[in-house]
């Protein structure tokens, strides 16, 4: 057989477990609204591909070259786009009770 098996065991131990809202990284149990939130901000998960990085500008350069999500205004914890960059500060204010600056422009 060929040899993306590896990979697919290692992804699919991830997404069996995804049942019960578990964070595969510190196996804490959360709702599912928040268990996408948790691994954004405590292990830097994609939620795309469910990929963890070390550190949140390797998740952004992930997502932007992967992804290609460079194009508009995308929150990077829930992956929601907008066209504005003051509609995606609001969002992220209300929604994520996240502080983005006071960036006027
Ligand atoms: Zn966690
Ligand atoms: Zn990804
Ligand atoms: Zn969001």
């Amino acid at each position: 057989m060929p040899s993306f098996n590896a990979e697919l065991t290692q992804l699919g131990q991830n997404l069996t477990e995804n049942a019960g809202n578990w964070c595969h990284w510190c196996r804490l149990q959360f709702k599912a609204e928040e268990l996408e939130e948790h691994k954004v901000k405590a292990h830097n998960v994609c939620t795309r591909c469910q990929r963890a990085f070390s550190r949140r500008p390797a998740l952004i350069r992930h997502k932007e070259t992967v992804h290609g999500t460079r194009k508009g205004f995308g929150c990077d914890v829930c992956n929601h786009r907008f066209k504005r960059k003051d509609a995606l500060i609001r969002h992220k204010r209300l929604r994520h009770h996240i502080e983005t600056g006071g960036m006027q422009s």
